[in-house]
């Protein structure tokens, strides 16, 4: 099975315009550091050759066919990380504008089903979805984060939150020759000191000079193994290849519910 038949990245014109196309998936990450050992696009990178890999098994499992969008760079980012060369903040209107001019230009065409891969914990898309579903009533626009499709406990010794175990197995899987595993710092995170701040019951962002003040790193990556990252993908890809097929045959809101 070709992938370039789902993924615009590499997709040609005349392959696209041959097969109807039933859902369009739109991998967003961010350009920031991931501790020491990966890739400044980690979140682009991942986020998008999951849903390849899901359009893939959509199409092979469900006869769903899925188009997967070019990544988006441009993330949100944390009081701290901005601090740090070459991250780039993007502000709420520009996401904003980016996701508007992508949904305008699909709708235009004439889809009507659009999913978010999102692969950075600092993007956030309900209210701009909230948003685009008064402007386009007809289109299902639906949002997640890859890495909560599949339980990350039952696949990794110790899930973390930034370029830990999770990211850093996932991308050997895919991409061995981009992890510098041995250049990795501990991922040494420190949470709020106030209770209600870290148990998550009220919310504000972490500055990361505190929050991770050695390496950008909140999760230890040292037992990552590409074995890991590949179970989890599958897993992950496998749950969102379930979900497209019962989207592909929504037509009407009516029918999203019990
Ligand atoms: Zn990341």
């Amino acid at each position: 099975m070709q992938t370039r038949e789902f993924d615009l990245c590499t997709a040609t014109y005349g392959t696209a315009r041959r097969h109807p196309y039933d859902i369009v998936l739109l991998p967003w990450g961010a350009t920031e550091p991931h501790n020491l050992h990966l890739p400044y696009l980690t979140d682009c990178i991942l986020s998008h050759d999951i849903a390849v890999d899901a359009a893939r098994r959509a199409f092979e499992e469900h006869g769903v066919r899925c188009m997967v969008m070019p990544p988006v760079t441009m993330g949100s980012q944390n009081p701290g990380q901005r601090d740090l060369c070459f991250c780039i903040h993007s502000r709420y209107d520009t996401q904003r504008a980016i996701l508007t001019d992508i949904v305008a230009s699909l709708h235009h065409q004439g889809f009507r089903r659009l999913v978010i891969v999102n692969g950075h914990g600092g993007n956030n898309f309900k209210n701009m979805l909230r948003d685009l579903s008064t402007t386009y009533p007809d289109f299902f626009i639906a949002c997640g984060e890859w890495f909560k499709m599949a339980p990350a406990a039952d696949y990794f010794d110790q899930p973390g939150d930034h370029a830990d175990e999770i990211e850093t197995s996932v991308m050997m899987h895919y991409h061995p020759e981009l992890v510098s595993l041995n250049e990795a710092g501990p991922g040494e995170g420190h949470g709020f000191k106030i209770d209600a701040l870290r148990q998550g019951k009220v919310w504000m962002p972490r500055n990361w000079s505190y929050a991770s003040p050695a390496d950008t790193g909140i999760g230890n990556p040292s037992l990552s193994t590409a074995e890991k990252g590949r179970r989890f993908a599958a897993a992950v890809a496998a749950g969102y290849a379930g979900f497209l097929c019962q989207f592909a045959h929504v037509e009407q809101q009516q029918e999203l519910y019990e």
